[in-house]
């Protein structure tokens, strides 16, 4: 089958490669569509030490095509979406509800072949059914671009009705965050971006205010203005000013919730404010395969509209060069020429 490969750091290319056999336990899928999101561009610059010959693409939807002994309540023609990883269902996480911090993980696309490809073969643990409703692009990204700010809003965050939240960074994960804030009732959703085309698609997808640090002599005085009483802020970016800025919005008994994945070292404010007002400050990694069902349910009845979400869809045979291009908030989608249905 044809897939994408990872080469010497910086190259991926199209290749005939091996066709997935699926274990005892396991369905082989035909892949409908695969979101790229900037891990994979991290990824193919060699920044994560992924090995060559790995298949890239965690974020999956496809189609069952053939089921193998063991797997029961799938079958094939049933249209799934991916966990973004395989888990080892005996660690302390897994058995807690917590895959999405399973000791043991396979991550797909790293440590296990991905989803730029024809074809994958996954354990039924890592499958999400994929309701009609759901288009393939849609059901690719929502495993991480949508139930990721859904993990870090409610699990995380404990986002109460009322709230103000405000979201830094209004990218891929921070402009579904603007969405599911209001979905969660919030009060008040503040977004906070540099980038002009940003800050348009956070107020597109709802958000009360928008914000723009760079044009503040002082960013963190003038944002807590503008985010005057808010109790709960995502952080999207993974930079140290940007963590930092977050802490300075917050009002006292507020929780900072972390999304944004870097090497940076955030420093706390004086402890005497920190602890005074009760400030916390929180990691938030991935999402688990019933968070994923849960935003699929939102998207299929139509309360979480996610239709501006895929801006662009290109066939695998032209997805190698998408990754030298520059990577915009635009979310593409591969999909793989041939499908079964
Ligand atoms: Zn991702
Ligand atoms: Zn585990």
């Amino acid at each position: 089958m044809k897939a994408l490969v990872l080469g010497e750091p910086g190259e991926i290319s199209l290749n005939d490669v091996a066709e997935p056999v699926p274990a005892d336990g396991e369905v082989l899928i035909a892949v409908d569509a695969a979101g790229v999101c900037g891990t994979d561009r991290h990824i193919v610059a060699g920044d994560l030490g992924v090995p060559p010959g790995t298949v890239p693409g965690h974020e999956i939807a496809g189609t069952i095509l053939e089921i193998t002994q063991g797997v029961e309540g799938w079958n094939p023609g049933d249209r799934v979406a991916a966990f973004g990883q395989v888990t080892c269902g005996t660690c302390h996480a897994c058995l807690a509800g917590r895959s999405n911090r399973c000791r043991r993980p396979e991550i797909l696309g790293m440590a296990r072949q991905g989803g730029f490809a024809e074809r994958i073969a996954l354990p039924t643990s890592s499958l999400i059914a994929l309701p009609d409703e759901v288009p393939d692009g849609v059901g690719a990204i929502a495993s991480d671009a949508i139930a990721t700010p859904f993990h870090a809003l409610t699990t995380v965050g404990r986002l109460q009705v009322g709230e103000t939240v405000v979201i830094i960074g209004a990218g891929g994960l921070g402009v579904h965050a603007v969405q599911l804030a209001r979905l969660c009732g919030a009060a008040r959703v503040v977004a906070v971006d540099p980038s002009r085309e940003a800050r348009d698609a956070a107020m597109t997808a709802g958000a009360d205010e928008v914000f723009d640090p760079e044009a503040e002599e002082e960013p963190a005085r003038a944002l807590r203005r503008v985010a005057r009483g808010a109790t709960l802020v995502l952080e999207c970016v993974g930079r140290s000013e940007t963590v930092e800025l977050g802490l300075a919005a917050l009002s006292p008994g507020g929780r900072l919730v972390v999304v944004g994945v870097g090497s940076s070292r955030p420093k706390l404010p004086p402890l005497g404010m920190f602890i005074g007002a009760e400030l916390s400050v929180h990691g938030s990694f991935g999402s688990t395969p019933s968070e994923i069902q849960t935003v699929l349910g939102l998207i299929s009845t139509g309360r979480l509209d996610v239709s501006r979400s895929v801006q662009r869809e290109v066939p695998l045979a032209g997805a190698a060069k998408i990754f030298s291009e520059p990577f915009g908030p635009a979310r593409t989608v591969i999909i793989p020429e041939e499908h079964p249905s």
